[in-house]
């Protein structure tokens, strides 16, 4: 006997006939004799609808409230599961994310989770009563407003609960049957793994891979929860209870043999590049340019500062997303006069691809054939960040897809 964590997302509670199919999952692993709580999103492209809805109901609209409105497509999908398990004879109740509690922090529609009560779960789940939980949702400790994790924020629910509930397993099930090399929605060569280091799956996620959210991770690396993904697709029925499923674990780097030194490609192309020109090469310029910008909330990303030739001006490069944009060359406008500049040059069709490996800490030159391999295909390199185990590239958007696909194969990503 086990004690899961099983999570569908949007895709796989789409309607009623792929909640059936989940139920039927659900039903496999408790006919095995396990334990499970269920963690699930919103339907397909609800989650969506209700943040237009908040934008058309007013543009600057307050954030407690939208938290209301989005939290409300989990709330269906967590009721209408309960119901499906029910109707298939196996004991079940929703939970609402302030019923267990889930307790977050206040910074709604990206809250983060500060602490979760699972006494209660626990004794239902041991009283053989599946819990079907709402994701993406907890409740402010002070205030007691519903919160909202971040947009594919049900993930952070499940590994949240998981290491809550001690849970031996979380699996995480998706449209796609495990993590690939790189999205294998636009590379069709991408290749699934069977293991990536949490490290490795920190970073694809942060670069751009959206199949599991960031902080998910984050907190899977912190309390060591053994987290697999796989397809909510298969049939249940089709299942060998024997074999292991296709899918990816994501663990240790210790528990994985053999390291590849890329593991991955994640690319955005959500991305922004602002070059201001011509400011004073003298002490205080970067921190001119970059306090208000933290003032006003904007994430910097990429920084590339040009050596000044002449010993007086120089040029500062940065990117921000390209939902920051805005805000960010307007801060910038404003602070002209402090940070002293000639013109602004900005971009915002360019996007960033990330090389992802730990075994980039011993392989030297890995960067270098990346250059060469994208000149050879007239792409030209806007800016460049390295990090140990990873490096990423800043290019016109336009050249996303070919880049991707030339360093897949470049590095021996391809499927055979
Ligand atoms: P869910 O609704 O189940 O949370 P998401 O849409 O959030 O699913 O995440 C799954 C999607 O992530 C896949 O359909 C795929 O297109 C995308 N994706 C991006 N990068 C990767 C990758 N490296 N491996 C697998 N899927 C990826
Ligand atoms: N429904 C939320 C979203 O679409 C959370 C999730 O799916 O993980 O972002
Ligand atoms: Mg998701």
């Amino acid at each position: 006997m086990a004690r899961l964590v099983m999570k569908f997302g949007g895709s796989s509670v789409a309607d009623i006939d792929p909640i059936r199919n989940v139920a039927r999952h659900v039903k496999r692993e408790v006919d095995a004799g396990n334990e499970v709580a269920v963690v699930v999103s919103a339907m397909a492209g609800v989650t969506n609808t209700l943040v237009d809805f908040c934008r058309a109901a007013a543009p600057l609209y307050d954030p407690r409230e939208y938290d209301a409105v989005v939290a409300s497509g989990e709330q269906v999908t967590s009721g209408l599961l309960a119901i499906t398990l029910q109707a298939m004879g196996i004991a079940a109740r929703s939970w609402q994310g302030w019923q267990l509690p889930v307790e977050t922090s206040d910074a709604h529609g990206a809250a983060r989770i500060l602490a979760i009560n699972a006494e209660e779960l626990i004794r239902c789940l041991a009283d053989r009563e599946v819990a079907v939980i709402a994701g993406f949702q907890g409740i402010h400790r002070e205030t007691r407003r519903i919160a909202t994790l971040g947009r594919g924020g049900s993930d952070t629910s499940a590994v949240a609960i998981a290491a809550a509930i001690r849970a031996d397993r979380c699996d995480i099930y998706t449209d796609v049957d495990g993590v690939y090399t790189t999205d294998p929605r636009v590379v069709p060569k991408a290749r699934r793994l069977d293991k990536i280091a949490f490290e490795e799956m920190l970073e694809m996620a942060s670069l751009g891979a959206k199949v599991m959210q960031v902080r998910s991770i984050e907190l899977g690396m912190v309390h060591n929860v053994h987290i697999f993904v796989r397809s909510s697709f298969d049939r249940p029925e089709d299942i060998d209870p024997h074999l292991a499923p296709p899918g990816t674990l994501i663990c240790d780097e210790s528990e994985i043999m053999e390291q590849e030194v890329v593991t991955g490609i994640a690319f955005s192309k959500d991305e922004a590049q602002i070059s201001v020109r011509s400011v004073e090469d003298k002490p205080g310029v970067a921190a001119a340019i970059f306090g208000p910008l933290a003032e006003a909330n904007v994430n910097v990303d990429m920084i590339v500062q040009n050596v000044s030739a002449d010993g007086r001006t120089t040029d500062l490069t940065f990117t921000v997303t390209a939902a920051d944009f805005a805000r960010a060359t307007d801060t910038i406008a404003k602070a002209q006069a402090e940070i002293g500049y000639a013109r602004l040059d900005t971009a915002n069709e360019v996007s960033k691809i990330s090389v992802i490996g730990v075994g980039m800490r011993s392989h030297a030159g890995v960067a270098a054939r990346a250059f060469r391999a994208l000149a050879d295909r007239g792409i030209n390199i806007r800016a460049i960040t390295t990090s140990e185990i990873k490096f990423s590239l800043l290019i016109d958007a336009a050249f996303t897809e070919l880049a991707v696909r030339t360093l897949h194969s470049l590095y021996g990503l391809d499927k055979v």
